[in-house]
C-alpha cells in the first residue's frame, strides 16, 4: 500500500514538473509570439553565455561594454603575470562552456595558442586590428609590443574595435553597446585629456618614463614622452648588469627626475636604480592585470588613472626638490 503510495505520488510530482516546463515554455513562447521568435530565443539563450578574456583588464573593458547581456570572465586573475601564465584544467573547463575567447595579440598571450588549440571556440584577437609598435631590443627586437591598452589614446581603440567584434556576435543589442561604449570612451577621454594637460607643464627635457618593463611604449609615443626601461617584456623579467648600468648612465646623464616599476614584478632593481642614481622611486604601475579586490586599479579606468596619478606625482615630488 505504502510502496503504491510512493509510486502514485511520484507520478503527480512528475506530471506537475511536466505541467510546470511546459507553463515555463509557454510564457516564453507567448512572449516571442509579441516580437521576433529567433530574438527571445536567443535571449533565453544567452543568459548562459560565457565570453571568456585572456587578462583583468580586457574583461573590464568587454563588461563596460556588454553591460550584463553576457557573463564575462578572465582567464589570468586579478595580480597576475599573464605574458606566461600557465594553464590549468579548470581554465580549459571554462573553455569548454565559452562561446568566444577574447585575446589581446602582438605576442602578448604566450599561452594562448595552445589554449584555443583544445577547444572548440571562436576567437577575437585585438591586435588584428591595431598598429603595432615594435619592440627594438634583444630576442624580441622586431615583434610588436603587445601593451597597447596602457596609453588611454589605444585603449579608446580597443573600446572601438570590440564594440564591432561584440556587436557583430550579438546585432540585436548593437544599439545598447553603442552607448555603453560612447559613455565609456568619453570617461578614457577625460583620462587622456588631463595627462596631456600634466604633461606640458613639465620641461621638454625631462619627459622621460623610465619603468622595469618596456611596456610603455604606447603611451610615451602618445603623449610625446622617451622611454627606457630595465628588460624588454616581463616574461624575461631578468635584470643584467648591462641593462642596469644603461639605464643608471641614462638617469644621471639626463637627469631624469623619477623611476618606476609595475605591480607584477619586483621592483628591487628599479629601487637600487632610484638609489644610485638620486631619482625619485615614483613607485609601481599598473600594466598586464588590474589590481585585486581594494585595490587602486580594481577596473581600467581607475588604472589609468592611477597610473598617471603616480607619474604626475613622481615628477611633481621630485622636480620640487
Ligand atoms: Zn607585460
Amino acid at each position: 500500500m505504502k510502496k503504491n503510495f510512493i509510486f502514485i505520488f511520484s507520478c503527480l510530482l512528475f506530471i506537475f514538473s511536466v505541467t510546470a516546463c511546459k507553463n515555463n515554455s509557454e510564457i516564453q513562447n507567448s512572449n516571442t509570439s509579441n516580437g521576433d521568435e529567433l530574438t527571445n530565443k536567443t535571449r533565453i539563450k544567452k543568459e548562459k553565455e560565457l565570453l571568456l578574456v585572456s587578462f583583468t583588464i580586457l574583461e573590464d573593458i568587454v563588461r563596460n561594454i556588454v553591460g550584463d547581456e553576457f557573463k564575462v570572465e578572465s582567464i589570468t586573475k586579478p595580480g597576475m603575470e599573464v605574458h606566461g601564465y600557465q594553464v590549468t584544467p579548470s581554465d580549459l573547463v571554462r573553455g569548454s562552456k565559452a562561446i568566444i575567447f577574447i585575446q589581446n595579440g602582438f605576442g602578448f598571450e604566450l599561452w594562448a595558442d595552445k589554449f584555443v588549440s583544445n577547444l572548440n571556440v571562436e576567437k577575437i584577437t585585438i591586435a588584428n586590428n591595431l598598429e603595432p609598435m615594435f619592440i627594438s631590443e634583444d630576442i624580441y627586437k622586431g615583434k610588436p609590443n603587445p601593451h597597447a591598452w596602457i596609453s588611454p589614446k589605444r585603449g579608446i581603440l580597443y573600446v572601438d574595435i570590440l564594440l564591432e567584434e561584440l556587436s557583430n556576435l550579438d546585432p540585436e543589442n548593437r544599439e545598447k553597446f553603442k552607448k555603453n561604449a560612447q559613455s565609456f570612451k568619453n570617461k578614457i577621454q577625460k583620462i587622456d585629456e588631463d595627462f596631456s594637460l600634466f604633461l606640458n607643464t613639465l620641461p621638454k627635457s625631462k619627459r622621460y618614463l623610465v619603468s622595469c618593463e618596456g611596456a610603455f611604449s604606447y603611451l610615451t609615443n602618445d603623449y610625446g614622452l622617451k622611454e627606457a626601461y630595465l628588460w624588454p617584456v616581463n616574461a624575461e623579467s631578468q635584470i643584467t648588469p648591462k641593462r642596469m648600468a644603461k639605464v643608471i648612465n641614462l638617469v644621471n646623464e639626463k637627469q631624469i627626475p623619477a623611476v618606476f616599476c609595475e605591480s607584477t614584478v619586483n621592483s628591487e632593481s628599479q629601487e637600487s636604480v632610484a638609489k644610485e642614481t638620486g631619482a625619485f622611486f615614483g613607485g609601481n604601475l599598473y600594466v598586464d592585470s588590474l589590481s585585486k579586490k581594494n585595490g587602486p586599479a580594481e577596473s581600467y579606468l581607475e588604472m589609468l588613472e592611477y597610473n598617471l596619478g603616480i607619474i604626475k606625482n613622481g615628477f611633481n615630488a621630485s622636480l620640487k626638490n
